[in-house]
């Protein structure tokens, strides 16, 4: 059983090709810059010993349409997937879900004419999903095809949470509330956690630190999202590599009056100026952790900024969940850094929350569990694979759709 994941961008298509009996990846890719005289098409392809080989091309790919044709065209010539006709289905990412769509959805045009009534809730991330979505499914009708929600796992926190504090019927209207992103990598790894604590997801309270380029935090009770650190749009809660997080709302006038910025000027400054990059000047992780080793003052800050926050967000969570079974920690930063895992739950054993700091420091790769024998709370690293979530929900939302 063949699944196609897609994450489409505006300039970019990145695909994952599964094979669902083992849950292998059979393909994968990335083709950039298209529209542009440089279009360049990263694609790698499993081989029987389960190497994966590496191929690149650089022809020009004029529109998204091309794109896809032309994947698919290399899945046939490296024998991924001689024949299209084999896909089981296409699974889509998109990041905004809205109010409307609280689960994985299969595409009809009724749902690709609600998904861009989405576009104002984001502007930057879903005209590039719908893209995506209407090329393959011009193109491909006959293949069944679901869009999977960054947004619909936060679908269950309550209205306490996801309430802002402006005039009720204003918010109300323009459906201004907390959303919530990450949602497919944070399900992942709580049902990873589930599946290696042997315990039913539905009885475990947890914190979940989504740390890459964009960080959230979830907090989940009995295996559900009840709040999460992104809000109405990623640009809320903990610093990340280029958006500020959680800032005084009044910044934002002051900037304005003070600087004569347009608004569409300091969005871009708070998403792609700000964070990590606009503290001291880098956003990769790896860079400001050499930085501040080698002495450098605002790489150290700004790490001390970024652990400082993620910190008092898995403290809050705390106290909203009452119990956490386990403290999880994915995505790039989270999976990788031990500095900033150590940082995070340093002196937190009022909350139950103690690191071993030789098996955080020992940590490789892989799932593993990283907390003190006398530590109530367990804390782990799950390595996420947001792709093969969509592949799973893709699969599960056909066979739905086929049984009812
Ligand atoms: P994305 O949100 O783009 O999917 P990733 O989950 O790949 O991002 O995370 C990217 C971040 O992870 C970068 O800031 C990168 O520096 C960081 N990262 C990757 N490896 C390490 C490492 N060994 N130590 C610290 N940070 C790392």
């Amino acid at each position: 059983m063949m699944v196609l994941v897609i994450n489409s961008g505006s300039s970019s298509i990145k695909y994952q090709l599964f094979n669902m009996k083992d849950r292998t990846v059979l393909a994968s890719g990335l083709l950039e810059q298209i529209g542009e005289k440089a279009s360049r098409l990263k694609h790698r392809t499993r081989q029987e010993n389960g190497e994966m080989e590496a191929l690149v091309q650089t022809d020009p790919v004029t529109d998204h349409i091309k794109g896809f044709d032309k994947i698919l065209g290399v899945f046939a010539s490296t024998g991924a997937l001689k024949d299209s006709d084999e896909l089981f289905g296409i699974g889509h990412r998109v990041v905004h879900g809205g109010e409307t769509f609280h689960k994985p959805t299969l595409i009809t045009s009724a749902v690709i004419e609600t998904i861009r009534e989405q576009i104002p809730l984001a502007p930057l991330h879903n005209p590039p999903n719908l893209l995506g979505i209407e090329v393959t499914f011009a193109r491909r009708p006959d293949i069944p095809q679901v869009a999977v929600f960054d947004t619909a796992f936060h679908q269950t926190i309550p209205p306490q949470a996801y309430w802002y504090a402006l005039p009720y019927e204003l918010a109300d209207s323009l459906h201004i509330r907390r959303y919530g992103f990450h949602g497919t990598s944070h399900q992942y790894v709580t049902k990873a956690a589930a599946q290696y604590l042997q315990r039913p997801l539905e009885e475990l309270n947890l914190i979940s630190c989504h740390l890459g380029n964009g960080a959230s935090v979830c907090a989940v009770r009995d295996g559900k999202s009840v709040d999460t650190s992104m809000g109405m749009t990623p640009l809320e809660g903990l610093i990340m590599g280029t958006r500020s997080g959680d800032i005084d709302p009044a910044v934002i006038f002051y900037l304005s009056r003070k600087t004569g910025k347009s608004l569409d000027e300091l969005d871009a400054l708070l998403n792609k100026e700000s964070g990590m990059k606009g503290i001291c000047g880098v956003n990769d992780m790896r860079e400001i952790e050499d930085l501040a080793a080698a002495g450098n003052e605002r790489a150290r800050l700004a790490l001390d900024m970024y652990c400082y926050r993620l910190k008092k967000y898995i403290g809050m969570y705390a106290a909203a969940l009452g119990r956490v079974d386990a403290v999880i920690f994915t995505a790039g930063v989270g999976e990788n850094s031990d500095l900033v895992r150590a940082r995070a739950c340093a002196d937190l054993s009022l909350l139950s929350i103690i690191l071993d700091e030789q098996k955080n420091k020992e940590h490789a790769s892989g799932l593993s569990e990283i907390q003190a024998k006398d530590s109530p709370t367990k804390v782990l690293v799950i390595p996420t694979n947001e792709e093969l979530e969509i592949a799973e929900q893709t699969v599960l939302c056909i066979q739905g759709s086929e049984n009812n």
